[in-house]
């Protein structure tokens, strides 16, 4: 059966952003690159994804500008359990990459087999972060404790700390480290897989428009390529952290824009 149409959905939510807001205006960057002039529509390998049947838009959650970590996470939850139980394929535009927890608790009841390709400068794996559970420096934290996937693979990782390391041994994940980085990998994945994408996994260099630059990352072209390259049905995605108020230009979001279309891509190829 069909994991059904990707369909963008929205979640302008930034509030548990450690080190400074904007992310939330993310989804509408985004869509405007999408559209922007200066490009086209089209996916590498050929698909128009102003097509309904290659992509579709369920517009953003309705998330007010007060609202905490812990009140978004049941209205996230319901945002994607409802393109699910309406036969579609969410593609999740963050916001910061605390919603990822939320997303992955509707992700694992459609999908009791799952796995997690996560693409960051950071491990995202605190078990708390200045006494924030719910910081987007905890999402595969709060993942990995609450079994909502078997297989955890990070990539472009460049930051552990001790405790960081601490929980990469404790759950399990496996982490290919920016260090050890010898060109994209050709990844292969026996469970379906939802892939999240933080921003910041490139080099500051190519996407000057996130909140935690990290030097000495990936190209936009790492990326697409291990996206490309992957071997497995792609149900899920998120692209998160992207933060136009520290772009110049429109290049941060364009880079997203393209990340967005090549997951539309990839999400076609097996379904
Ligand atoms: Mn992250
Ligand atoms: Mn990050």
């Amino acid at each position: 059966m069909s994991d059904g149409v990707p369909t963008l959905l929205g979640v302008p939510f930034d509030a548990a952003s450690s080190f400074e807001r904007g992310a939330a205006a993310a989804p509408g960057v985004i869509r405007a690159s999408l559209a922007r002039a200066s490009s086209n529509h089209w996916t590498e390998d050929g698909l128009d994804t102003t097509s309904p049947d290659v992509m579709d838009d369920a517009g953003d959650l309705a998330i007010g500008p007060d609202a905490s970590a812990a009140e978004v996470l049941e209205p996230i939850t319901l945002g994607v359990r409802r393109l699910l139980d309406q036969g579609r394929r969410p593609l999740v535009l963050g916001g910061d990459h605390s919603i990822t927890y939320p997303v992955l608790r509707a992700m694992r009841e459609r999908y009791p087999r799952l796995a997690i390709l996560h693409f960051d400068a950071h491990g995202d794996l605190h078990h708390e972060y200045e006494g924030d559970r719910l910081s987007h420096a905890c999402p595969f934290a709060r993942i990995m404790e609450d079994q909502l996937t078997d297989r955890l693979v990070q990539v472009g990782i460049r930051t552990l700390n001790r405790h960081q390391r601490d929980q990469v041994a404790r759950y399990g994940v496996e982490v290919i480290e920016m260090r050890r980085w010898e060109g994209p990998p050709r990844l292969r994945f026996d469970q379906p897989v939802y892939i999240s994408l933080d921003v910041d996994v490139l080099d500051p260099a190519f996407a000057p428009g996130i909140s935690h630059p990290e030097p000495g990352g990936l190209s936009v072209r790492d990326v697409v390529a291990t996206i490309q390259h992957l071997d497995a049905r792609i149900v899920g995605a998120d692209v998160v952290e992207l933060n136009p108020a520290n772009d110049r230009s429109p290049r941060s979001g364009m880079v997203a824009a393209k990340f967005v279309k090549e997951l539309v891509s990839a999400m076609h190829r097996k379904a």
